[in-house]
């Protein structure tokens, strides 16, 4: 996902890869309404999560008593899992305004200056893809983070001055999908670091049932089953699954989703029973058959497939390797023994990985 502010500030989400837009992190302004209409904006429709909420309610619990912002917070993990939704979710349970940008969107020094400027006492900054700030914005964000001041210079040469302008106490929260790619002096400012995990099936048919609601499909528990089972752990794909089946449901049955109906709906989307899309299979395909399993690196795979690389690290990626169909080594990406079954390989059918079953 990404949202950029234009020249006034208005906040719009922007396409950054372009793949399934089932699987996709976010596709238009369609998406974006769509998201925003069903962003759950409270810890009690927050599902899952559960530890990560707990601290939270406590950190902000405790800032209150203290009439103090929060301490800048950085959470990580893939697209989708509720970041944005979580920052959301702690600006109204301090009673705050949230502001919401995206690096690519601060490539001069004058939007972060724009943008800090802009804030008033508690609020919160949400800046998303943080790893993706430029070195000026960085150094700018530095001591406002720090210190709440900004630190401006002015005039050329042997008249440059320097001007410390204060800032009013606010609260950054920076969300990443790679919190490897963060400069250190970065990290270190955020005074709490979580990272998001992938949700369970369980949570998952919650979120199915939620967003049905909202948008009042029908939906038995089968269905709701069946949908969480193949959202790859992530509540975004679940609501777009969530859309789509509807449809499906109601042109082809009497609209009400049930597991048969769901099941029917998915295997035309080519999402098959583990989540994997036809962009996930066809990476999968191609370590086994060109690179005899592998490993391999991620630029040469991406190269292959005609995919940019940071779709396939930030969103193929990141389920392929938590469910274990591929594993990390130094020297690349390799298939597992459970992708080869999973795409119908026996022990003896596949000659690279014959002593992995
Ligand atoms: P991220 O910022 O991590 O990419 P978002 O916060 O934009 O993800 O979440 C994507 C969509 O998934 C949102 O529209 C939201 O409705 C839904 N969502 C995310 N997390 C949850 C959750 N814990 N409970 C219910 N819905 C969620």
């Amino acid at each position: 996902m990404s949202i950029i502010s234009d020249e006034k500030n208005n906040f719009k989400k922007v396409d950054i890869n372009s793949r399934n837009p089932v699987i996709e992190p976010e596709t238009n302004d369609n998406d974006k309404t769509f998201e925003n209409s069903i962003r759950p904006k409270s810890f009690d429709s927050y599902i899952g999560q559960t530890a990560l909420k707990e601290t939270l309610k406590i950190t902000i619990e405790a800032a209150k008593k203290r009439e103090q912002p929060l301490d800048h917070l950085l959470f990580y993990g893939p697209p989708g899992l509720g970041k944005t939704t979580l920052a959301g979710v702690i600006a109204a349970q301090m009673g705050v305004e949230i502001k919401i940008t995206s690096a690519p969107a601060l490539e001069r020094p004058r939007d972060i200056i724009g943008i800090l400027m802009s804030l008033k006492g508690g609020e919160i900054l949400f800046i998303d893809e943080i790893h993706r700030l430029n070195k000026v914005a960085e150094e700018i964000l530095y001591p406002a983070m720090e210190d709440f001041f900004l630190d401006m210079t002015t005039g050329k040469a042997q008249t440059v001055k320097t001007l410390r302008l204060p800032l009013p106490k606010f609260t950054l929260i920076g969300a990443t999908t790679k919190a490897g790619s963060l400069s250190g002096p970065l990290r270190d400012r955020f005074g709490i670091i979580h990272r998001l995990e992938f949700y369970t099936k369980e949570e998952l048919a919650q979120v199915v049932k939620r967003t049905a609601g909202i948008l009042e499909i029908d939906i038995d528990e089968n269905g709701a089953s069946a949908i969480a089972s193949r959202s790859r752990g992530t509540p975004r794909i679940a609501n777009r699954l969530v859309k789509r089946v509807g449809d499906f449901a109601l042109v082809k049955a009497d609209g009400k989703i049930t597991g048969k109906i769901a099941n029917e709906a998915l295997d035309i989307l080519k999402i098959d029973n583990c989540g994997l899309d036809t962009t996930d299979r066809n990476l999968l395909q191609l370590i086994i058959d060109k690179y005899n399993g592998g490993p391999v690196g991620v630029e040469t795979l991406a190269a292959a497939l005609g995919e940019d690389t940071r779709t396939l690290e930030d969103v193929c990626e990141p389920y392929l390797l938590q469910a274990g169909f591929i594993q990390r080594t130094p020297r690349g990406r390799k298939i597992t023994p459970y992708a080869l079954k999973h795409l119908g390989y026996s022990a003896k059918g596949f000659n690279g990985q014959q002593n992995l079953f």
